[in-house]
């Protein structure tokens, strides 16, 4: 049995390396290592990719996140819309930049943004939403963008988790993760979908204006060379994570295939057991699984952790705390049990491996020992096998 990771960055470079290799070479050889040629023509196949008309590479997915919300020109007091069950960069840029951030419900089957909720959280002060495209499936955007439309609400998509979803509108309109709001926002980070050696990120935009005002705000609000007319950061993609990215990005689709059938695999060998809810799919969305998520419904989460750490199985929770429960961000607005879905969510969730070199045996011997665990649980107790 080789050694099962939740993600096997080395097992995917060696199928690629001969690409990637002369990828890095070329790179250091023409010592164009910012804002070089890569970066470019990596920005123009992720547009093309995405359906987008602006991709402006950034530094990684949480500044994408920041420098729209400081090109959207947000004032300190605004209040800005998202989950409570997410990463944590979602909310702490929104912090950071002096916003408000108002947390609410993820539906409970897709974690993602409830609409309803959202639209119950909309106050005169709401500027924006942000919908978190949460383990690799679109939030429900025809009422996301709906309601946003509705009240004159910007949408920022964090696509960090969903580079490559699709979703279909009611109307056929067929619209990629990032592409459906005002702007769309992702990270390179190297477990990601699609990820580079290091760190990385990029912002989608069809706004062309909003293109240029982004731009600068991660270029030091430089609007002429040495000429600064607002303040802005420095938020960059270097030449060699672009070159990488640009011969991942030639895989993209057969890697997310390759996280589909590893889905596939789990959702029927799953299919029979109570005690476990499978990914529920977002009507109208593809899934590109980032991760594949399990609610244990009935058992004990870290009895199975455990259990499969005894076979070694590596499994992990994304995410135990959820937002308004975590030191940074707790306020009086949001008393524990305040948002009993996300904190549900974080009590029972729990994530196998996936990426995307995972064999058949593999899957197979990950699957019968989470089945193993609940075929035998009460005899595993007893022999306090699991401790
Ligand atoms: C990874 C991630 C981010 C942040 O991306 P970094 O590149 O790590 O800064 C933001 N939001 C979500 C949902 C993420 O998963």
């Amino acid at each position: 049995m080789k050694n099962l990771q939740m993600v096997d960055l080395i097992g995917q470079y060696q199928k690629v390396k001969h690409e990637i290799d002369e990828a890095l070479q070329r790179v250091v050889e023409s010592a164009a290592f910012i804002n070089g040629p890569e970066v470019k023509a990596f920005a123009g196949e992720l547009a093309e990719h995405t359906g987008i008309q602006h991709v402006i590479p950034c530094a990684n997915g949480t500044d994408a996140l920041q420098v729209v919300m400081m090109a959207m020109g947000f004032k300190p007091g605004d209040e800005v819309i998202t989950t409570s069950f997410t990463y944590v960069a979602t909310g702490e840029v929104i912090a950071l930049l002096g916003l408000t951030p108002v947390l609410v419900e993820v539906n409970p089957e897709t974690f993602t943004i409830d609409p309803d909720a959202f639209e119950r959280a909309i106050t005169p002060r709401t500027v924006a939403v942000v919908p978190v495209h949460l383990f690799g499936q679109c939030a429900d955007m025809e009422r996301v963008m709906e309601i946003a439309r509705r009240h004159k609400l910007r949408v920022i998509e964090d696509a960090a988790q969903a580079i490559g979803s699709e979703y279909t509108f009611a109307d056929g309109a067929k619209k990629k993760a990032g592409a459906m709001g005002d702007a769309g926002c992702t990270s390179f980070f190297p477990s990601k979908n699609l990820g580079c050696y290091g760190d990385g990120g990029a912002i989608f935009t069809d706004d062309k204006d909003l293109a240029e005002s982004i731009r600068r705000t991660a270029n030091h609000g430089q609007t002429a060379q040495y000429t600064h007319d607002f303040i802005g950061v420095n938020s960059r993609l270097d030449s060699l994570q672009a070159a990488v990215l640009r011969v991942k990005l030639r895989h993209l689709d057969s890697y997310t295939r390759a996280r589909q059938r590893a889905a596939e695999w789990y959702d029927r060998a799953f299919a029979g057991c109570e005690g476990l809810q499978v990914p529920v799919r977002q009507p109208g969305s593809t899934h590109v699984f980032h991760q594949y998520t399990l609610i244990v419904k009935s058992g004990d989460r870290q009895a199975l952790i455990d259990h499969l750490a005894a076979k070694h199985i590596p499994s992990k929770i994304y995410y135990p705390i959820p937002l308004h429960l975590q030191a940074a961000y707790r306020s009086d607005r949001y008393p524990e049990g305040d948002l009993p879905v996300s904190e549900y969510l974080a009590s029972h969730v729990v994530s196998l491996p996936m990426h995307t070199e995972l064999s058949e045996d593999d899957l197979r011997y990950i699957s019968d020992q989470v089945l193993a665990f609940f075929a035998n649980k009460p005899k595993l107790k007893d022999n306090s096998v699991i401790s």
